[in-house]
């Protein structure tokens, strides 16, 4: 063509598709510079798209959240229909297919929109978050899918009715993202970022079409420019998402080990509680038990030891004289005329006495070892072990010497002051004798020491 000069040339076009044909006149020196380039764009584009449809299926099978392998479903759609779109896919990969070329645009176009959908729906959850949009993305979710069909069959007749419902598939997945993003659900930030890039991609694509913008490589490129940094926005979604859940996970770890330290503490406090009470108890019982075995072994009255005590003390101290081969002697004690000192001094009077014999009879016999006990009433025993019957005589008499120093009045009696008399016993314990023996010899002492004036001592013969 000569400079400047004016062709006028005619092209004839059938598409049952949208198509923008940028008709331009290059001068060979121009194309030739200018298309390296521009293959070196879309082979950047597919890339990236590559790239990031791999990484995500990788990181599917790492994480195995079902997201990600319908995110990758959607890249590999949208990378298709592109490379359909833009003609690399026939030039460098399928050659020439005239029928894929009609529809290779729009039938991973429908998968995609599927994809999409439910790549919405879980990402933001919608069927909780907008309960009443989600029933509107399933039913838009089965049209798409029945699209995909219809498209491969019938493209010439359904595509006008895909191409609306694609439109309305775009406007309401925007729409539920920004209701999203009102109900400060997080992920729906970078999803609307997303989409918002994609749609303004689209509408400067229409803009330059339409000859309101200039063509350069945003308004020409511009859906691949936006494809790329939507689905990096769209994969940032679900590694926020991802974040997020773990960041809930570590959280509801913590505290569950917390409430498992309190439990743990409360448990040990519980127990440290229960020790001081089981401890205290204990206390209480050996208090208790100490107690009741000084009440079971002591006579009430005089404090002294009772007649059981004494007959476990004589029974033993009769076992241990036998091994030891030493003698045992024992002193019974009765209180002399005291029917008549109770009878006229009175009952209470009648016990102080019975206190102040029992006092005086355990200061005299103050040896330990010895043992002084109430036998009953207002007898008296003591033992003594290995002490010979003169030994044990002069431990009475002293008895008899205090009770009488301790002139307590007895006008009734023939010595003017309460007295005692006691028989005094003492017994090797041999083959064919028993403690029983010395207690009534020494019972049978007391007896004569009765008989002969009261008052006095008698060893048992
Ligand atoms: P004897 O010199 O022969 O021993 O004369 P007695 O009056 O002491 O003789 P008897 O054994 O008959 O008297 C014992 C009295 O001791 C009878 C009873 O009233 C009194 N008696 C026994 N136990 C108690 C007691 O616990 N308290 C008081 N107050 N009197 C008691
Ligand atoms: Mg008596
Ligand atoms: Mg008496």
């Amino acid at each position: 063509m000569p400079a400047g000069a004016d062709q006028l040339l005619y092209l004839r076009v059938q598409t049952p598709n949208s198509m923008n044909i940028p008709a331009r006149l290059w001068s060979a020196e121009a194309f030739h510079d200018h298309q390296p380039r521009d293959y070196a764009l879309e082979a950047l584009y597919f890339g990236i798209v590559l790239a990031i449809a791999f990484y995500n299926l990788m990181l599917f099978f790492a994480l195995r959240d079902l997201n990600y392998l319908i995110y990758v479903a959607f890249a590999t759609c949208v990378s298709l229909a592109l490379a359909t779109f833009t003609g690399m896919g026939g030039e460098f990969i399928w050659g020439f297919a005239p029928t894929w070329t009609k529809i290779g645009v729009n039938v991973p176009g429908a998968l995609a929109s599927v994809a999409m959908l439910y790549f919405t729906r879980r990402l933001l959850n919608t069927a909780q978050v907008v309960p009443r949009i989600d029933p509107w993305l399933k039913l838009l979710m089965a049209a798409s899918a029945v699209f995909f069909f219809l498209l491969i069959l019938w493209f010439w007749e359904v595509n006008r009715f895909f191409v609306v419902t694609n439109l309305v598939t775009s406007l309401l997945i925007l729409g539920t993202g920004m209701v999203c993003a009102i109900k400060r659900q997080r992920s729906a930030y970078y999803f609307v970022a997303a989409f918002s890039v994609l749609f303004l991609a689209n509408v400067l694509s229409h803009m330059r079409n339409l000859g309101v913008v200039p063509t350069n490589v945003f308004t020409s490129d511009g859906l691949q420019i936006g494809s790329v940094i939507e689905m990096m926005l769209l994969s940032l979604a679900l590694a926020d998402r991802f974040n997020v859940m773990r960041r809930q996970k570590i959280a509801a770890q913590a505290q569950a080990l917390q409430v498992q330290g309190e439990l743990v503490e409360t448990l040990k406090a519980s127990e440290h509680l229960l020790e001081g009470r089981v401890a205290e108890r204990t206390a209480e019982l050996q208090a208790a038990n100490k107690q009741l075995e000084a009440i079971s072994t002591t006579d009430a009255l005089t404090g002294i030891a009772n007649r059981r005590h004494f007959d476990t003390v004589l029974a033993d101290e009769w076992t241990r004289a036998a091994r030891a081969g030493h003698t045992l002697a024992l002193g019974f004690m009765d209180v002399d005329w005291f029917k008549k000192y109770n009878d006229h001094y009175g009952h209470p009077a009648g016990d102080e006495c019975l206190r102040q014999v029992a006092r005086v009879l355990s200061e005299a016999i103050g040896r330990t070892g010895d043992l002084v006990a109430r036998y009953g009433g207002e007898e008296f025993v003591f033992i003594t072990p290995a002490t010979t019957i003169e030994n044990a005589v002069l431990m009475a008499q002293r008895v008899c010497a205090a009770m009488q120093a301790l002139s307590l009045v007895h006008e009734l009696s023939e010595f003017a002051c309460v007295t005692v008399s006691i028989g005094v016993a003492s017994m090797l314990p041999e083959q064919g004798r028993s403690s029983y023996d010395l207690v009534t010899a020494a019972d049978k002492a007391l007896y004569a020491a009765k008989q002969q004036g009261r008052n006095r001592v008698v060893a048992a013969a």
